[in-house]
C-alpha cells in the first residue's frame, strides 16, 4: 500500500511523477516526520515541486505495533532492499548510530539517491568521503535537521549567508546538557542528581555519555564548522575538557558542581557547554568546554532543553537563532523542509558553496590565547599580599568553603600558573573560560 501526501487543494507541479520516500527508522524522529507526511500532507505542498510519497518504511522489530496511518504493508526490517529498490527515488535515515547508517547513505548516494538525515554522527565523523560521493553523482545531501534539531541554522549558513566571510560560530547544542546546568544552577542539586532527574523525565538517555560527555556537541560543531568555514574538522581532535591548574579537566559536563555554578552566579555568571568555532588563518579552532558566560546574556538566558547558535560575520555583524534543539516534531520539521527541498530539485545543504572534499583536519585548541578565567577555589594557601596577577587583579566572592574568582584577562599557562601558587600541593582547581 502507499501512502499519498498529496495535499487536496494547493497547486502541485503536474508534469512530474511523485517523489517515492522510503524512511529508514519510524522512532522519535521518524515517527514524527511519518506524521507529517501521512497526517499534514496540506503543509507538503510546493508550486514548484513534486509530490512525496511514502513508499516504505524500515525498522528493526516489524512486529511492534506502530502509530496509526503506518500500515504494515509499508514495514521492512531490509534497509539495504530499500536503497538498491528502483522504486525508491530518495532515502530518509533517521535509524541513528553510525552502522548500517554510514554503509546505507553512502550506498544511496553512490547509487545517485538524494539522502536526507538527522544523523550527526556518520556526518561528522564521514564527512568528507560522503560530501564526495554526493558530488560525484550528483545525489542531493542534505542534513539540517542533524543540528540543533528544528533550528534552521545550516542552511542560512550556505545561502542567506553566503556573501559573508563567517569568522566565528558559539552555540548551545545540546539540550541534555543544557537541562541539567540549568537546573544545578536553579535548584543548587549536585550534577549526579539531576542527571537521575533528567534520565526519569526522558532528558537524557540510560547511557548518558554522548551527551555529557560532549561527544554530541562536538559532532554538531563539525558540521557547522563544515558549512562555516568551508573544511572538514576531525572530531577527534576537538577538545571536550576544561583546562585544571595542572591538566585537563572531566569531559564535557561530567566535573561541574554546584558549588562552583553557585560561585560562578555570585559573580554575575553561569556555565554552560559551548561548542565555539573560529576561523584562524587556514586552520579552524574548535572547542566544545564548559564555559562561564554572563548571567544576563542570550547565551546566559538559554535556559533548559533550548538551544541557541550565535554566528558572527562579516559584513553582517552577528546574528542569534535560538529554539528547540531535539524532540521528535521539532526535528521532524527540518526533516521535512529537506524533504521538501528534495522535491523542489534544490541539491545539498551546501548548496553553492565551494567543495570541502580533503581529508579531515585537525582542530587548533582556542583555549590558547588571553581571556578571563572562572574558578571555584576550595582551599588556598596565600591570601591578601602577594598573590599572583591574574588573580590578585580578580573579582572574588568568598563562601564558606572556598573562594568564588574571575581573573584579569591572562593566558591559559599565566591562569595555571597562578592558581598552581595558591593551591595546595595536591589540590587542582578547574579552569573554566569566561566568554564575555
Ligand atoms: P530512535 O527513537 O531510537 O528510533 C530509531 C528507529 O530506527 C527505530 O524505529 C528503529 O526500529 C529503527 N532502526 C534502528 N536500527 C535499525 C536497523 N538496523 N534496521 C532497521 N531499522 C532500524 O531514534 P531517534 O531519536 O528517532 O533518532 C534518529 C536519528 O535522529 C539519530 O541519528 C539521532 O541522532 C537524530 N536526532 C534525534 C533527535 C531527537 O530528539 N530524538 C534530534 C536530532 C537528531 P524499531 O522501532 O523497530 O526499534
Amino acid at each position: 500500500m502507499r501512502c499519498d501526501a498529496r495535499p487536496p487543494s494547493r497547486p502541485q507541479s503536474v508534469s512530474a511523477p511523485p517523489l517515492r520516500v522510503a524512511i529508514l527508522g519510524a522512532g522519535t524522529v521518524g515517527g514524527a516526520v511519518l506524521d507529517g507526511l501521512l497526517h499534514h500532507p496540506e503543509r507538503l505542498a510546493s508550486a514548484d515541486g513534486r509530490t512525496l510519497v511514502v513508499t516504505a518504511v524500515a525498522v528493526r522489530d516489524v512486529e511492534r505495533s506502530r502509530p496509526d496511518g503506518i500500515s504494515a504493508s509499508l514495514l521492512t526490517d531490509a534497509p539495504a532492499h530499500l536503497i538498491a529498490d528502483p522504486d525508491t527515488d530518495v532515502i530518509v535515515e533517521l535509524m541513528g548510530g553510525l552502522e548500517p547508517a554510514r554503509t546505507l547513505i553512502a550506498a544511496a548516494l553512490g547509487a545517485g539517491k538524494p539522502v536526507v538525515t538527522a544523523n550527526k554522527s556518520v556526518i561528522a565523523q564521514h564527512g568528507p568521503e560522503l560530501e564526495a560521493e554526493a558530488r560525484r553523482t550528483g545525489a542531493a545531501f542534505r542534513f539540517e535537521a542533524a543540528v540543533a534539531g528544528g533550528i534552521p541554522v545550516l542552511g542560512p549558513l550556505a545561502t542567506d549567508l553566503a556573501g559573508n566571510e563567517i569568522t566565528r560560530v558559539r552555540g548551545i547544542v545540546n539540550g541534555t546538557t543544557n537541562y541539567i546546568l540549568s537546573a544545578m544552577a536553579e535548584e543548587g542539586h549536585p550534577y549526579d542528581e539531576v542527571l537521575a532527574d533528567a534520565q526519569e523525565l526522558g532528558y537524557a538517555e540510560a547511557d548518558p555519555a554522548g551527551d555529557v560527555e560532549g561527544d554530541d556537541a562536538v559532532n554538531k560543531l563539525v558540521i557547522l564548522a563544515r558549512l562555516a568555514f568551508g573544511r572538514w574538522i576531525d572530531p577527534s581532535t576537538v577538545g571536550r575538557r576544561p583546562p585544571t591548574a595542572r591538566g585537563m579537566g572531566r569531559p564535557g559536563i561530567t566535573g561541574v558542581t554546584d558549588q562552583e555554578l553557585e560561585g560562578a552566579a555570585a559573580l554575575g555568571l553561569t556555565i554552560k557547554l559551548l561548542a565555539t568555532a573560529a576561523r584562524r588563518d587556514d586552520a579552524v579552532e574548535a572547542a566544545v568546554v564548559p564555559t562561564a558566560v554572563p548571567a544576563d546574556s542570550p547565551f546566559g538566558w538559554t535556559d533548559g532543553v533550548t538551544n541557541r547558535i550565535e554566528i558572527e560575520a562579516e559584513p553582517l555583524g552577528a546574528v542569534g537563532l535560538a529554539g528547540p534543539g531535539a524532540g521528535g516534531a521539532a526535528t521532524s520539521s527540518a526533516v521535512l523542509g529537506d524533504l521538501l527541498a528534495v522535491a523542489r530539485g534544490l541539491g545539498s545543504t551546501w548548496a553553492g558553496l565551494p567543495p570541502a572534499t580533503d581529508a579531515a583536519i585537525p582542530a587548533v585548541d582556542p583555549l590558547d590565547g588571553p581571556r578571563r578565567w572562572f574558578a571555584f577555589v576550595r582551599s588556598a594557601r596565600t591570601s591578601g599580599d602577594e598573590l599572583p596577577k591574574p588573580i590578585a587583579r580578580a573579582a572574588s566572592v568568598d563562601f564558606d568553603d572556598g573562594t568564588a574568582i574571575r581573573t584579569a584577562v591572562a593566558t591559559l599557562a599565566e591562569a595555571q600558573a597562578a592558581f598552581r601558587a595558591i593551591l595546595p600541593d595536591d589540590a587542582d582547581v578547574t579552569l573554566y573560560p569566561v566568554d564575555d
